[in-house]
């Protein structure tokens, strides 16, 4: 459960059946965006189109068939960030952020004094001595 409150829906082995009908090219599964072949080291992913967490159907129309690193690149660079963003916004809508604060430090030690022709700091010690 997250905060956009559904549950993750996979697809159902049926429509990943048939989605892996149609990626097959000759009985060779192909990976439907680079095009390259999906043999055994290379794992078959099936991908949201439209990601599940923003309202994607676990249809056959929203579904397809990735190699690893087309999935990894559209999950990193698009989904992710939009969901991301869609969380933001509704938690900003529900109050869920929380306040900004002053940051309270201790701020830097106050400097030592210093010598000047106008203000010279060594008075109360020089008037010592002259007692
Ligand atoms: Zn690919």
């Amino acid at each position: 459960m997250n905060i956009r409150g559904q549950e993750r829906r996979e697809f159902p082995l049926s429509v990943r059946k048939a989605a892996f009908k149609r990626c097959c090219r000759d009985g060779v599964p192909h990976c439907e965006t680079c095009g390259c072949e999906l043999n055994g080291r290379t794992s078959t992913i099936y991908e949201h189109v439209v990601p599940d967490g923003l309202g994607g159907e676990p249809t056959l129309d929203n579904c397809k068939v990735h190699c690893r690193t087309c999935a990894d690149v559209k999950t990193f660079t698009e989904d992710n960030p939009r969901m991301q963003k869609a969380d933001r916004v509704l938690k900003k809508s529900f109050g869920l952020t929380p306040r900004k604060q002053k940051i309270v430090s201790l701020g830097f030690a106050k400097r030592p004094p210093q010598n000047s022709a106008s203000r010279p700091v060594a008075r109360s010690f020089a008037s010592e001595e002259s007692l």
